[in-house]
């Protein structure tokens, strides 16, 4: 490491708040799959800033149009109407099939829209103010209170309580378990279509449908977090497509401005209809014309460029690649998760394993302690596959 980025880096532990253990380095420029630090090294990159480059670094469409777009009109107000955030709400509502969209300005903001959506919902139905949401184990869905409130690890909660209350924890993929936290208030269930942080658990199918068969019986709204595994990762547009259920809401961001920082969420049917009207929620940045014309530009390539067809052509042949890693090696358990957001865990903690990656000029993160995190710009081909794969063996040895 050259003297400079040393320096800059003792610089940001003096000045930044410490809320990271941050990787030594300091990246400089992208270009495609492809990071580079200040001092010229090159990086694969298998994590795109946590599944957000979607399209990879320096995508010279989407930079041109944001360029347009400073030029021509970055803030009026939500107090106004602008042609960007038209045309990406008819854009966004396209791809999902929900019916009414509310843009935020990160993936913590679209949870505390969706809980008060949820609330508000149950709120005109019976003007109780008692309404529990059922969240899930190992989940996470953001560091606001609201959002940290559904979030399912106590570490994370216990120093900020008390957080929003009514929340009840209930076991990702059990039934049983979230039968159990039922009650007559309930108003809300929420879940990650597949876990991200909590170490890329999907959703199984039986899990998915049977809870959207007891939201139906009693009137409860299906809220899905797919911030991170939404936006093309698993192989459709949003992971819930794949599954045969539609949620009443749905959360997205990450990928959704590929590096632009957005979010949303989006109502469908009685909860578009039945929830939050003016005066109940509002942003200043939220959906104003620079970022939402990000958002319209990366939904725009995501069907000129059949981004999803990539996906799920490009994606079986990485878990080839790293069922083939895996098999060579005792400590490592399980291989699991969907397109290109795959999990491998080991036995042991792998913090080593990245210092290592990150040597020898790859870019990976962990999900949990034990579990390696795959979550590379979707636009990877077998190249970068085969590169990874080399990287990766060289440094678990
Ligand atoms: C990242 C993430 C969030 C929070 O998004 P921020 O933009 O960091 O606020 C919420 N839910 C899931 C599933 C995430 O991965």
């Amino acid at each position: 490491m050259s003297k400079r980025m040393q320096e800059e880096i003792e610089a940001a532990e003096r000045d930044l708040l410490h809320t990271y253990n941050r990787f030594p380095v300091i990246f400089d420029r992208g270009e495609g799959t492809d990071l580079y630090d200040i001092d010229g090294k090159q990086y694969l990159d298998f994590f795109s800033g946590i599944g957000v480059f979607a399209l990879g670094q320096g995508n010279k469409e989407l930079n041109e149009a944001m360029k347009g777009q400073i030029d021509k009109l970055m803030h009026t107000s939500n107090y106004f109407y602008n042609e960007p955030a038209i045309r990406a709400a008819r854009r966004l509502k396209e791809v999902s099939g929900m019916d009414r969209v509310f843009f935020t300005n990160s993936g913590a903001e679209a949870i505390e829209g969706a809980l008060k959506a949820a609330r508000k919902y149950a709120f005109l139905r019976d003007s109780h103010t008692d309404h529990e949401i059922i969240a899930m184990e190992n989940s996470f869905h953001g560091r606001t209170m609201g959002a940290l409130a559904v979030t399912g690890k106590k570490a994370y909660r216990e120093p900020f309580e008390p957080l929003i209350g009514n929340i009840r924890f209930a076991a990702y993929g059990d039934m049983e378990s979230v039968r159990g936290q039922l009650s007559d208030r309930t108003c809300a269930i929420l879940l990650e279509t597949v876990q991200g942080e909590g170490g890329i658990h999907p959703a199984s199918e039986a899990f998915l449908k049977e809870l959207r068969a007891l939201c139906d019986e009693r009137d409860i709204l299906l809220i899905l977090d797919e911030i991170q595994c939404g936006m093309g990762r698993t192989g459709d547009m949003f992971a819930w497509q794949a599954y045969g259920v539609k949620p009443d809401i749905m959360t997205t961001a990450k990928a959704l401005g590929c590096g632009v920082p957005v979010g949303a969420f989006l109502l469908s049917g009685k909860a578009a209809e039945h929830s939050l009207v003016a005066g109940d929620h509002g942003t200043t940045y939220g959906g104003n014309p620079f970022v939402c014309a990000a958002i319209d530009k990366v939904l725009e390539i995501y069907e000129k460029d059949d981004i999803i067809g990539h996906v799920r052509e490009v994606a079986p042949y990485l878990k080839e690649r790293l069922e083939q890693v895996a098999a060579g090696r005792s400590d490592v358990l399980e291989l699991r998760g969907k397109g290109l957001m795959l999990g491998m865990e080991f036995d042991h903690p792998v913090g080593e394993i990245l210092n290592r990656c990150l040597e020898n000029g790859l870019v990976l993160i962990n999900a949990g302690a034990n579990i390696l995190r795959f979550l590379p710009p979707l636009i990877i081909g077998r190249k970068e596959i085969d590169e990874m794969v080399e990287i990766l063996a060289r440094s678990l040895d």
